[in-house]
C-alpha cells in the first residue's frame, strides 16, 4: 500500500513514520512543508530506503499537491500536517486558518478527484485519515464527565476551532461526497522529538539549562498524555480496520495536572541528571507562576473505550516509563537538536 503522510516531519508524524517503516512493508511518501516545527533529522537514516519518499511540499499548493497524487498514487493518506500550538494560535491565528482549514480543504478535493477516477476495487479500499485533537470538545470542568465520540463541538483556542473546523469539512465529504474517511481525536501526546515549545519539552531543556519552567496559572489544569509512539500504533490500527466515516477518540487513560507533569519532571532529572547548572539545589527551584493563558481550557479526559473494544488497543507505555523515556531523550540528544531548535530554545 502507498500512504501518503502530511505533516511526516512533526513531532507525531515523524513517530507514525519511523512505526511504519520499522513494522510494516508499506511504501511511504512523507508530504511536509518543514515550517519551523518540522524536522527531517530523525527520518534522514530511511533516506536510502526505497520504501520511503519526502517532498517539501504545502498543502496550501493545490497544484503541487495534484502532483504528488499523480506521482505516488496514495492508497491511503494520513493527515496530520498543521500548525499545532495553542499559544501562537493565540498570538498570530492566520496561519492556523490557512493551513488547518484551508490547506485541510484543498487535500480534500484533490484526495476527492483523484479518489473519484481510481477503479472500483481501488475506490473501495482507499481511505483519508484526518488526525485531529481532544480540544475540539472544548473544557469538561465537572471531573465526571469524559469526550466521547458523540461529544458535540465546543473549541476555546484559535486552533483548536480551526482543527474543529477541519474535522467538520472532513466528516462533510463523507457525507456530501462519501469520501471515504476516518477521523481520530487524540489528547496530548508527550515523548522524543517533540519541539521545545510545548509543555514537557520545554521543561526538561529549561530545566536542564538552568532556565525557569513557567506555569500557567497555578498549574491545577488537567490533560490526558499518551506516549506518541503509542499514538502512532492507533493510527494505523484505525487505518486498518476502521469503515469510513467512523471516528475513534485515543487517549492514555493518564489525566495529571500540569504541576504534577512538571513536578515529576524534575524528580526524573534529579535522579538522571544531577550534574545541575551552578547555584542550583534543586530543579523544582526553577518553577515560577505566570499569568494563565487566555480561554484556557480547565480539564480535558478521553473515554477511549471504542478503540479499546473494536481493536483491542491499548498504549504500552504507563506515564512514568513513557516520561522516563522521554527525559532520558533530552538529556541524551539536546546537544543533537538543530541549530534553529537550540537558538530557540537558549534564546
Ligand atoms: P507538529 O507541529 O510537531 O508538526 C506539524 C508538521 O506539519 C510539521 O512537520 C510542519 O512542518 C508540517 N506543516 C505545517 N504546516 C504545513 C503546511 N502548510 N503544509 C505541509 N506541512 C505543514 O505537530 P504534531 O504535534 O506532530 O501534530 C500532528 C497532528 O496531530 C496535528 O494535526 C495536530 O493537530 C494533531 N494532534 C497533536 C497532538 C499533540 O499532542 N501534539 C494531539 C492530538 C492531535
Amino acid at each position: 500500500m502507498n500512504i501518503l503522510i502530511t505533516g511526516g516531519a512533526g513531532f507525531i508524524g515523524s513517530a507514525l513514520i519511523s512505526f511504519l517503516l520499522d513494522n510494516t512493508n508499506h511504501n511511504i511518501i512523507n508530504l511536509d512543508k518543514l515550517t519551523y516545527a518540522g524536522n527531517h533529522t530523525p527520518l534522514d537514516k530511511y533516506l536510502d530506503d526505497s520504501r520511503y519518499s519526502f517532498e517539501k511540499v504545502d498543502i496550501c499548493n493545490k497544484s503541487a499537491l495534484n502532483l504528488i497524487f499523480e506521482k505516488y498514487l496514495p492508497d491511503a493518506v494520513m493527515h496530520l500536517a498543521a500548525e499545532s500550538h495553542v499559544d501562537r494560535s493565540i498570538h498570530g491565528p492566520e496561519d492556523f486558518i490557512q493551513t488547518n482549514i484551508i490547506g485541510t480543504f484543498n487535500l480534500l478535493e484533490i484526495a476527492r478527484s483523484y479518489w473519484e477516477s481510481l477503479t472500483p476495487a481501488k475506490k473501495l479500499n482507499f481511505r483519508f485519515h484526518h488526525i485531529s485533537t481532544d480540544e475540539v470538545f472544548g473544557d469538561l470542568p465537572n471531573s465526571k464527565d469524559f469526550f466521547t465520540e458523540k461529544t458535540p463541538y465546543a473549541p476555546s483556542s484559535p486552533y483548536s476551532a480551526s482543527k474543529a473546523s477541519s474535522d467538520h469539512l472532513v466528516r462533510a465529504w463523507f457525507r456530501t461526497y462519501s469520501l471515504p474517511i476516518i477521523i481520530t481525536n487524540c489528547s496530548n501526546n508527550y515523548g522524543p522529538r517533540q519541539f521545545p515549545e510545548k509543555l514537557i519539552p520545554l521543561v526538561i531543556t529549561n530545566a536542564i539549562n538552568g532556565k525557569s519552567i513557567p506555569i500557567y496559572g497555578d498549574g491545577s489544569q488537567i490533560r490526558d498524555w499518551l506516549y506518541v509512539e503509542d499514538h502512532a500504533e492507533a493510527l494505523y490500527l484505525v487505518l486498518k480496520n476502521s469503515n469510513p466515516g467512523e471516528t475513534y477518540n485515543i487517549g492514555g487513560r493518564n489525566e495529571k495536572t500540569n504541576l504534577y507533569v512538571v513536578q515529576t519532571i524534575c524528580n526524573i532529572l534529579e535522579r538522571l541528571y544531577p550534574e545541575k547548572p551552578k547555584g542550583l539545589s534543586k530543579y523544582s527551584d526553577l518553577i515560577c507562576f505566570v499569568d494563565d493563558r487566555s480561554g484556557h481550557d480547565v480539564r480535558y479526559a478521553i473515554d477511549c473505550s471504542k478503540i479499546e473494544k473494536d481493536f483491542g488497543w491499548a498504549p504500552l507505555e504507563t506515564f512514568e516509563s513513557g516520561m522516563l523515556k522521554t527525559v532520558k531523550w533530552y538529556i541524551d540528544n539536546f546537544g543533537n537538536l538543530s541549530n534553529k531548535v537550540k537558538t530557540e530554545v537558549l534564546s
